[in-house]
């Protein structure tokens, strides 16, 4: 059944990270997250607490409240610059798996897309999702066991890698922590973080650095 979708925003660009890093595609962005409600001052009580991204409201650019699945589907087919192939799309978040489902799948790959969700891992996902990118949070929930990409945030001191050795993937990335402050006024600095993953990676070498090129680059 189809349902409302409440989208924050839709933007073609580069997928920056993972698996897919450099691949165009178009990011579709539901709003809201069941880790965490969006508000600063809540922040520190938050099962997830480094969240980087405004993930409420619909006020971003193509974001709106889409009332049917092929009305979503539509638009963003309307963002790929042409008729061709390899028609890429990310749903992410927030967490888009409060909203996507086996309906608006089926919708994308009408219009021929390959469909890819980055998700937290707390919520079962439609069955027909292309390329699942997992990136669990400590001190949740994770009901996903099986995904194509798992990617951490390196280090989360209550979810350090092998929390998640339960989750079968092919394969495996450590993201360094963003620089990011907090309420309590606490920053990380980026480049140690970084050596922490790169260490890690090299003594662990099941796992692979994955560095968010579109910050890099500076590219949405
Ligand atoms: S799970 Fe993802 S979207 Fe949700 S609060 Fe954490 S980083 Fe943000």
């Amino acid at each position: 059944m189809s349902k409302p979708y409440k989208v924050k925003e839709i933007f073609y660009t580069l997928q920056g990270e993972g698996f897919h890093t450099g691949r165009p595609a178009v990011f579709c962005r539901f709003s809201k997250c069941n880790l965490w409600n969006g508000r600063e001052e809540d922040r520190e009580d938050a099962i997830c607490d480094f969240c980087d991204t405004d993930i409420n409201g619909t006020d971003g650019l193509n974001g709106g409240v889409y009332k049917t699945a092929t009305e979503l589907a539509v638009k963003i087919s309307e963002l790929w610059p042409n008729e061709l192939g390899n028609r890429f799309v990310v749903c992410t978040g927030g967490e888009p798996a409060l909203q996507v489902n086996e309906v608006f799948v089926e919708e994308l790959k009408s219009l021929g897309f390959e469909v890819a969700i980055e998700t937290n891992g707390t919520l079962p996902l439609p069955d027909n999702i292309d390329w699942v990118c997992c990136s669990p949070k400590g001190k949740s929930n994770i009901v996903i066991k099986n995904c194509d990409e798992l990617k951490v945030v390196f280090p989360q001191e209550d979810a350090m890698p092998d929390t998640f050795n339960f989750i079968e993937a092919s394969f495996y990335y450590l993201t360094p922590k963003s620089p990011v402050k907090t309420n309590n006024g606490q920053s990380f600095e980026a480049s140690n973080l970084a050596q922490g993953t790169i260490n890690y990676c090299l003594e662990n070498p099941k796992w692979r650095l994955n560095l968010q090129t579109h910050k890099i680059i500076n590219i949405a």
